[in-house]
């Protein structure tokens, strides 16, 4: 069975990470969504919170699991059995950044990264900006599936 692991903050989903989840449904058996625990970060959303967006968000997509985890992500890839890291690309700096995760985890162990390229409609979308729409009462509905909702 292919499985790639998606990792991240998703503080909160956005309508970027709904589009590389979607296309990587299409490339694998079954995706796992897999929201990082570090408890040195500061969130807008609960783990709780932001596990239930993604879950509603794919409710009706038998092949997308939602996780938690903590520590090393090549680690968590190997007890849920999965060959493959899928992440997200939106522009040179992120290919920087991701490029020295990915030798990084390729020298710990044999698990591949694969990355897709944003899509031309979401490419500037980052949950950091979502956040920032948030906190001064800006329409973020436009940037997040409908699951994600501020109370
Ligand atoms: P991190 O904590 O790693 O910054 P994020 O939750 O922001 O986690 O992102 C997780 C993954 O989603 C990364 O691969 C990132 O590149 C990708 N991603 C984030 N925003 C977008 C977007 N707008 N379009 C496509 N991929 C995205």
């Amino acid at each position: 069975m292919k499985r790639a692991l998606f990792p991240g903050s998703f503080d909160p989903l956005t309508l970027g990470h709904y589009d590389i989840i979607k296309r990587g449904v299409k490339l694998f058996d079954e995706v796992i969504v897999a929201i990082g625990i570090n408890a040195e970060k500061k969130y807008m959303f609960s783990l709780e919170q932001r596990k239930q967006f993604i879950e509603e968000a794919f409710k009706d997509f038998k092949k997308v699991k939602v996780v938690t985890y903590k520590g090393l992500t090549v680690d968590f890839c190997k007890e849920v059995d999965a060959e493959f890291i899928l992440r997200g690309l939106r522009n040179p700096a992120d290919f920087e950044f991701e490029k020295a995760i990915a030798h990084t985890n390729r020298t710990l162990t044999k698990i591949e990264t694969v990355f897709l390229l944003t899509s031309s409609s979401t490419s500037y979308i980052s949950s950091s900006i979502v956040r920032d729409v948030i906190r001064n009462n800006g329409n973020y509905k436009l940037l997040v599936p409908d699951s994600v909702r501020v109370d």
